[in-house]
């Protein structure tokens, strides 16, 4: 079994404050080592599900924030961004079995996460497709089903997105690590989490054996991208691009296409 696993920051057990995501600004080391254990924790799962090909891909900010020696020889590390559509999961194809997702974080526009965001914090404020907040969860959880229809099996975050997840994945496994409270979160022990990881990624694995037509999540018929930008100017010049128009509130780029791939593509320039 050939196994491809994305991991994020903001949605870590005990990760709560942007600083701590941020390299070189304050217990950015901290979380970045919280980081590792939570990735290396889905990889003993992946091995204690007899898998033996691991691509572990560091998918946060410069994408060069999880130690490569902490790994065991199992895993290709996939660090650094591969600049094309596929983004959280560059370097996917239909080779892999099964796509996981540990750290991830509730969307754009929901509460769930002090940190909420999909895809950049800094150049847009909302993401929604089919008028519903689009976390970074969904849109490679699509990507990776549309393109190369690779099952997404389990994802480990913020309670917010797995309830999310849920509902978008039936079979998918969740294993919730914190919830927000305004801007604080309440986490469970880092070492719990990382057992529940490990368990949980190993359930999910096996959920690709016995019952793998759940863990495909459904593909829209049609997808309407409207991202709403920070600053007015970015969004007239985003609203240029191809099939996209720029909505009333002069903020918000509208696109919108019945390709998945055209979704994800779009997501790359005018949702980045
Ligand atoms: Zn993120």
């Amino acid at each position: 079994m050939k196994v491809y696993i994305s991991v994020d920051i903001e949605g870590v057990a005990g990760v709560t404050a942007w600083p701590e995501t941020n390299k070189g600004q304050d217990d950015y080391a901290q979380a970045a080592r919280l980081m590792t254990a939570e990735a290396l924790a889905a990889v003993q799962g992946v091995t204690d599900a007899g898998a033996r090909e691991v691509y572990v891909k560091d998918a946060h900010d410069t994408a060069r924030n999880m130690d490569p020696a902490a790994f065991p020889r199992e895993v290709q590390l996939v660090r650094g961004w591969t600049r094309d559509p596929l983004q959280m999961i560059g370097g996917i194809d239909d080779s892999f079995d099964a796509v996981l997702f540990v750290g991830y974080h509730a969307a754009a526009g929901n509460v769930g996460n002090p940190l909420a965001h999909t895809m950049t914090s800094e150049r847009a404020r909302g993401a929604r497709l089919n008028g519903r907040p689009l976390s970074e969860f969904y849109l490679h959880a699509l990507a990776a089903e549309a393109i190369y229809g690779v099952p997404s099996v389990f994802v480990s975050g913020d309670a917010a997105l797995c309830e999310e997840a849920s509902g978008q994945v039936a079979g998918i496994v969740t294993v919730p690590v914190k919830h927000a409270l305004g801007a604080a979160t309440v986490s469970i022990a880092p070492e719990l989490a990382r057992e529940r990881i490990r368990a949980g990624v190993a359930d999910g694995l096996q959920r690709v054996l016995d019952d793998r037509a759940s863990c495909h999540p459904a593909i829209p018929e049609s997808f309407e991208l409207c991202i709403t930008r920070c600053e007015h100017a970015s969004a007239r010049q985003l609203s240029y691009y191809p099939g996209a128009e720029l909505l009333d509130d002069g903020y918000t780029v509208r696109f919108v296409t019945g390709d998945a791939f055209e979704m994800v593509r779009a997501m790359l320039f005018i949702g980045s």
